[in-house]
């Protein structure tokens, strides 16, 4: 990202590709217990160096952590107008079906909440699944938020 992009520009960037539900609170501090906030209009430049590390929670309620890690730094052209450009992401983890050996594409948060069980279905299962109290099966996505609160995606980089 651009040294000269901030801290909240961070924020909408998580927000759009993992985060989002409902509009929760988020805050960065440096880690640990009792650490300091970081305001979200301060410069990235101004608050990371190389090997520095962030913490950024959103939801104070059900939270997702997310670690930031200035990897390395270089002085050049941007290579976007934008503040982030994103160079590489996971790999929607591998999971399968709860009832068949097949891979998984839903959800239930029936299950997951109730049950105790990952609630992992496929597409044949998800259809006739007796769970409806956390609504339908939701659509498997690559974020860390699925099924914690009203989050069902799209997690999609939001440029
Ligand atoms: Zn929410
Ligand atoms: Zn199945
Ligand atoms: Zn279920």
């Amino acid at each position: 990202m651009n040294g000269t992009a901030s801290l909240g520009d961070i924020d909408s960037y998580l927000r759009s590709i993992w985060l989002e539900c409902c509009g929760h609170l988020s805050r960065f501090t440096t880690g640990g217990w009792g650490s300091a906030e970081l305001a979200k209009p301060r410069r990235v430049d101004s608050v990371l160096k190389d090997g520095d590390e962030l913490i950024h929670i959103y939801d104070f309620g059900t939270q997702s952590i997310t670690r930031v890690r200035a990897m390395g730094s270089r002085q050049a052209e941007p290579l976007s107008r934008r503040p982030i450009v994103l160079m590489a992401r996971n790999i929607i983890p591998q999971a399968e079906c709860v009832e068949c050996d097949q891979p998984a594409s839903h959800l239930c948060q029936e299950c997951q909440q109730e049950w105790d069980s990952p609630g992992l279905l496929c597409r044949r299962h998800a259809q006739n699944h007796p769970h409806d109290e956390y609504g339908e099966p939701i659509e498997l996505v690559n974020s860390p938020r699925l099924g914690l609160c009203g989050y069902t995606g799209p997690a999609e980089p939001p440029y």
